[in-house]
C-alpha cells in the first residue's frame, strides 16, 4: 500500500520538480507520523528567502505555510542563539528575538507544566547545508504529540530525517540548477546565432527577443542603446515594437548603473523591498514606482558591452509575484549582454560602412557631374576654334605661320579627343542612363572596327584579322557602346605593338555568354600596371608605351561599358610578350 497522501494538487513553487516536491513531502510526513510531531515543514533557500515547499500535519499549518517566503536573515538571526543539538537547533521560546508569527506558524496550544514542557513559541529546526556549509533549506518541527521537548531518542530519529531531507533538498536544487543552466545555455546559443546575423538593431531585437523572453521566463524585455561616442539618452527598443517611454530620471540611473554593472561584470535585480541593488533608496523608489505603472514586479538589469565599452542595457521583466531571478539566470544574462554587445558593434560597423559607401557614391556622382559639365562647357568653344583653324589653314600664309597653325590644330584636336572621351565616360557611368539592350552580332561590329583601324595598322605594318564562327555571335547590348569596346581594344593593340606583328580579334560562344578576345604580340603590360589599368587617366609606366599618343581614358570607358552590360573583362599579359583582353558579355540567345 502506498502511503502517499492523496491531497489535492498543492501549489508547486516554480522550478522545483514534482518528484522533488513529493519526496520532501514524504519526509515531512514521516516526521509527523513516525517521530510524533503535529507539524513538520521543509523550506528551500531561494534568493535570500526561505520558501516553504512541503508541510505535513496540521491542515491549517499547511494552508498558511506552503509557498510562504521569509527573509533569510530573520531565520538565521534566530538560529544564532539556538542550542546546538547536533543537526538540530533548538531555540527556547524565552530566547526568541522576532515575532514568529511574521514568518512561522504558532500552534494554538496550552503548554504543560515543567521544565521539559513544549511551549507554542519554541523553535526546533534543522538547517540543511550543502558541501560548502551554506544553508540551502530548513526543516522546522512543531507540536510534539506528548507535549514535551524531545529527548535524546527522538532527537536521533529527527536527525535521521533531517539528514535525509538534506540529501533530497540538495538533489532537487542541483537538478533544478542543471535544468536551468541547460535552458539558459540554449537561450544564449539562440541569441548569438540570431543576433550575430543581423544588420540592424531592430532586427537583432526582433530575432532574439522571443528566445530571451522564453528562456528567462520573463514577461517582456527592452534594450536601451547608448548613442555612439558616449552615454546619453540613447534609444529604447521594446519587444513588441512599442516605444517604452522611460522618464529622464530613470534613464540617468540606467546610464550610470549600466556603466557600474559592466565594470563589475554584474547584473542588477530591482524589486520593491530588495535592497542589494547598487541603488539609493530614492532611486529604487523611483524605479519601482515606474515599474508599477507597467505592472512589472521585478527586473533583471543587464549591462551590454564589449571590452571596456558599455553600449547599453537589456532589461528583462517579471510580473508581481513572479519567481525571483536566480544566480544562474544572472550569470547567463551577463553572457547574453556580452553577445548582444558584439552584435551591436557589428551592426554599427556595418552601418558606418554603409554610410561611407553612400558618401563615396555621392562623391563619385558629383565628380561625374563635374566632369560632364566642364567637358560640355569646353566642347563648344573648342569646336569653333577647330573650325576657324581649318579656315585659317586654307589661307595663303607664310611657312612659319602655317607651322604654328598646324601645331595649334593638332593641340586642339587632341583636346577634342579628351573631351569626347570624358563625355562618353560620364555617359556610360551614369546610372540614370541605363543600357537599352538589343541583340548585336559582334561579327559585324568586329568587321567595322577592323576596317576603321586598317589605315593605322597599315602605317605600322601590322596585320589585323578576325576569327569568327560562321553563325552570328549575338551579344545583348547597345551596338554603339559595344562598337566602342572593340574599337578601343583593337586601336590599343595596334598602338602598343611593334611593326610587323599580328593582332587578332577572336569571337566565340561559351554557354550563355559570348566572348571577344583581342590578342596582340605587343609591348605587354607589367603586373603593377595591370592593377591600375582600368582607372581613369592611367597611362603605362612603360616609356615605349607612353610615347604613343593617348588620353588614358580608353580602358576606363571599356570597363564601364562592359560592367553596365553585365559582362566581365579579363586580361592575360606579360611585359614584352603581348596581351590578350577577354570580354565576356551576356548572349542575346541564352541556351537555357
Ligand atoms: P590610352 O591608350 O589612351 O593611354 P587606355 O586607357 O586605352 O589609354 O590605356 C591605358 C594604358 O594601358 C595605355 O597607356 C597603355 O600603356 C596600356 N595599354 C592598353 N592597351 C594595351 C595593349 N594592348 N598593350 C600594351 N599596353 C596597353
Amino acid at each position: 500500500m502506498s502511503s502517499r497522501p492523496t491531497a489535492p494538487a498543492r501549489p508547486r513553487p516554480p522550478g522545483i520538480s514534482s518528484e522533488a516536491q513529493e519526496s520532501l513531502q514524504l519526509i515531512a510526513e514521516g516526521i509527523t507520523a513516525i517521530v510524533g510531531f503535529g507539524v513538520a515543514a521543509i523550506g528551500l533557500v531561494r534568493d535570500d528567502h526561505l520558501e516553504m515547499v512541503a508541510v505535513a500535519g496540521s491542515p491549517q499549518a499547511r494552508e498558511q505555510l506552503v509557498g510562504r517566503r521569509t527573509p533569510l536573515h530573520l531565520v538565521t538571526n534566530e538560529l544564532e542563539v539556538a542550542d546546538d543539538w547536533g543537526l538540530l537547533k533548538f531555540v527556547p521560546h524565552e530566547r526568541l528575538q522576532s515575532d514568529v508569527e511574521t514568518w512561522g506558524w504558532v500552534p494554538d496550544l496550552d503548554p504543560l507544566e515543567g521544565p521539559d514542557a513544549w511551549h507554542p513559541l519554541d523553535m526546533l529546526s534543522a538547517p540543511l547545508l550543502d558541501g560548502d556549509g551554506a544553508m540551502r533549506g530548513l526543516v522546522s518541527i512543531d507540536l510534539p504529540d506528548d507535549g514535551l521537548r524531545p529527548g535524546p531518542e527522538r532527537r536521533r530519529l529527527l536527525e535521521r530525517y533531517a539528514a535525509q531531507a538534506s540529501r533530497a533538498v540538495l538533489r532537487a536544487l542541483e537538478r533544478e540548477e542543471l535544468e536551468e543552466q541547460v535552458r539558459l545555455a540554449e537561450t544564449a546559443r539562440q541569441v548569438v546565432r540570431r543576433a550575430s546575423r543581423q544588420r540592424s538593431l531592430g532586427r537583432i531585437l526582433e530575432e532574439s527577443s522571443e528566445a530571451l523572453v522564453e528562456g528567462f521566463r520573463a514577461l517582456g524585455m527592452w534594450i536601451q542603446t547608448f548613442d555612439e561616442g558616449g552615454l546619453g539618452s540613447g534609444t529604447i527598443h521594446a519587444t513588441d515594437g512599442t516605444r517604452v517611454q522611460l522618464p529622464t530620471g530613470i534613464i540617468a540611473i540606467a546610464d550610470r548603473s549600466a556603466r557600474e554593472a559592466w565594470a563589475a561584470q554584474e547584473t542588477i535585480v530591482v524589486a520593491r523591498g530588495r535592497l542589494r541593488d547598487r541603488l539609493s533608496d530614492g532611486e529604487r523608489e523611483q524605479i519601482v514606482d515606474f515599474l508599477d505603472t507597467l505592472d512589472i514586479g521585478s527586473i533583471l538589469f543587464v549591462p551590454i558591452g564589449v571590452g571596456p565599452e558599455v553600449l547599453g542595457n537589456l532589461v528583462l521583466t517579471r510580473a508581481h509575484g513572479g519567481a525571483p531571478w536566480t544566480a544562474t539566470e544572472a550569470t547567463a544574462a551577463l553572457d547574453v549582454g556580452r553577445d548582444l554587445g558584439t552584435a551591436i558593434l557589428n551592426v554599427r560597423a556595418f552601418e558606418r560602412e554603409h554610410r561611407l559607401v553612400k558618401e563615396l557614391q555621392a562623391l563619385d556622382q558629383y565628380k561625374g557631374q563635374l566632369i560632364a559639365t566642364v567637358a560640355h562647357e569646353l566642347k563648344n568653344p573648342l569646336t569653333s576654334i577647330v573650325g576657324y583653324l581649318e579656315m585659317l589653314e586654307a589661307e595663303e600664309v607664310d611657312r612659319g605661320v602655317q607651322q604654328a597653325l598646324s601645331a595649334m590644330d593638332r593641340g586642339a584636336r587632341r583636346m577634342v579627343r579628351v573631351i569626347d572621351d570624358l563625355l562618353l565616360l560620364s555617359k556610360v557611368g551614369d546610372p540614370s542612363n541605363p543600357v537599352i539592350p538589343r541583340p548585336v552580332d559582334l561579327r559585324a561590329v568586329a568587321g567595322d572596327v577592323v576596317d576603321l583601324t586598317s589605315l593605322a595598322a597599315r602605317k605600322r605594318d601590322l596585320t589585323v584579322h578576325v576569327e569568327a564562327p560562321a553563325y552570328p555571335v549575338l551579344a545583348l547590348g547597345d551596338p554603339d557602346e559595344l562598337d566602342r569596346v572593340l574599337s578601343n581594344l583593337v586601336s590599343n593593340a595596334v598602338k602598343y605593338t611593334e611593326p610587323g606583328r599580328a593582332v587578332t580579334v577572336a569571337l566565340s560562344r561559351a554557354g550563355d555568354e559570348v566572348v571577344v578576345e583581342c590578342r596582340d604580340e605587343g609591348f605587354g603590360i607589367s603586373a603593377a600596371d595591370q592593377e591600375r589599368l582600368f582607372t581613369e587617366f592611367f597611362r603605362s609606366t612603360n616609356p615605349v608605351a607612353v610615347a604613343q599618343p593617348g588620353t588614358g581614358l580608353g580602358l576606363a570607358i571599356v570597363a564601364r561599358i562592359v560592367e553596365r552590360h553585365g559582362g566581365r573583362i579579363e586580361l592575360d599579359s606579360e611585359l614584352g610578350r603581348g596581351s590578350t583582353f577577354r570580354v565576356r558579355l551576356p548572349a542575346a540567345d541564352p541556351v537555357s
